[in-house]
């Protein structure tokens, strides 16, 4: 066939139009490359501008892939072999003198009660020189940890995001005060879009529905010197509202019973450290690590621990357990406060918490509770916690006075 003018510029136009194709895909692809590196950019800027505190920062993406991706390339703990996930914990890996049953109901019951924290907005209202003061407005989602610190009932109109949008609101409701890092929580803008993941035991549990998600609703107490913050959150959920008063009522029950067990004895031969957290924002962990060192400034307690952190674990529960060697059975809880940062000393990585034991952070919960509308079910509910609370210590006395063994 021969060659028309005409054919020649069709096949022109076909290479021409082919090879236009090729162009824009190779633009489209390096347009997408500069998105995705200016975004990881701008991720890595805002983990910097936090300074030691320990706050985890991941793009808008696929979120679970990709603190699966810095979980596998992590550098301050690389493999972590020393992150257990919660629900193989076992009393194996507590120190040899700490392993007693009630060690590991408290462990169990601190976890259930360790949340993760989503926040999904950052203040514009971050001082100067404080943590991401520079990404002020940044939507950049950061992740932390947190700890249910008190459950009530209350017979009112339930002030949930969902029940504020219905025209049928709940006429009850769970309210919840969840403890965390100053720098994790810093206002209400930043408590109204932080939400909060109960129950994220394991990977599976995010896809098959076991985690449970409500949201912040203000923050009612906070300090940045001590780095806490308290928020305020509210369920209609009875199911969860339900789970998390029980474990709380059971931690409760077990603190009262070792403080009263530890007032026995001054002499502590061993201390130890644990804490459980969402390193990476990933699924709970808990590390056991050793007390290094307590640091009092006037009112101010810091404790420095040796417990492994990672990103993410900023404001998750850190716990101080005393124990006196050849003592059966004695020990005493020292302490919780939120975890902060980490630092190095003398070429050593020590964590910390700059709360801790902190007597402003009790009689805050105290001040709340009198200052909540108290529903004749939450009357009950008191009553019942103080009825359970004696029992437990009648029961106590007894063994320990008539049959020589302790409850
Ligand atoms: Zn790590
Ligand atoms: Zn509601």
């Amino acid at each position: 066939m021969s060659l028309t003018k005409s054919t020649v510029n069709d096949k022109a136009y076909a290479i021409d139009a082919y090879l236009g194709s090729i162009s824009s895909k190779l633009r489209r692809d390096r347009d997408d490359r500069y998105q995705v590196e200016a975004v990881q950019w701008a991720v890595r800027r805002k983990r910097e501008d936090q300074g030691r505190h320990e706050c985890e920062v991941l793009s808008c993406g696929n979120e679970a892939a990709e603190s699966e991706y810095i979980w596998n390339n992590c550098t301050k703990n690389p493999g972590h072999n020393k992150f257990i996930p919660a629900p193989r914990f076992c009393t194996d890996h507590l120190p040899e003198w700490a392993r007693y049953p009630w060690m590991l109901d408290y462990v169990q019951l601190v976890s259930e009660l360790t949340v993760r924290l989503r926040v999904s907005f950052t203040s514009l209202k971050r001082p100067k020189g404080y943590s991401f003061y520079n990404h002020r407005g940044s939507k950049l989602p950061r992740f932390g940890s947190g700890f249910v610190q008190d459950v009530s009932y209350v017979e009112d109109t339930c002030p949930c995001r969902e029940c504020k949008n219905s025209p049928t609101p709940a006429k009850a409701w769970f309210c919840m005060y969840i403890e965390t890092a100053c720098h994790v929580e810093f206002d209400k803008k930043e408590a109204e879009a932080t939400e909060i993941n109960f129950f994220y035991d394991d990977e599976s549990s995010l896809t098959d529905g076991r985690v449970e998600t409500i949201f912040a609703l203000d923050i009612v107490v906070k300090s940045q010197d001590k780095d806490f913050s308290v928020l305020l959150c509210a369920t209609h959920d009875k199911n969860l509202g339900q789970k998390m008063f029980k474990y709380k009522l059971k931690l409760d029950s077990l603190l009262y019973l070792n403080k009263w067990r530890g007032g026995i004895v001054e002499d502590f031969a061993s201390l130890f450290c644990l804490i459980v957290s969402h390193p990476h924002g990933r699924a709970k962990h808990i590390t056991v690590g050793e007390t290094e060192r307590f640091i009092k400034d006037g009112t101010l307690i810091q404790v420095r621990y040796t417990t492994d952190t990672c990103r993410g674990s900023s404001g998750a529960p850190v716990s101080v357990i005393n124990f006196c060697k050849g003592v059966k059975h004695i020990s005493l809880f020292k302490g919780r406060g939120p975890h902060s940062e980490t630092l190095c000393v003398k070429g050593k990585t020590l964590n910390m918490s700059t709360e801790f034991l902190s007597s402003d952070s009790t009689n805050v919960y105290k001040s709340l509770a009198q200052s909540k509308p108290m529903a004749a079910s939450s009357v009950f509910m008191l009553l019942f916690r103080r009825a359970f609370l004696a029992t437990s210590v009648f029961l106590n006395v007894y063994f320990v006075f008539f049959s020589g063994q302790i409850f």
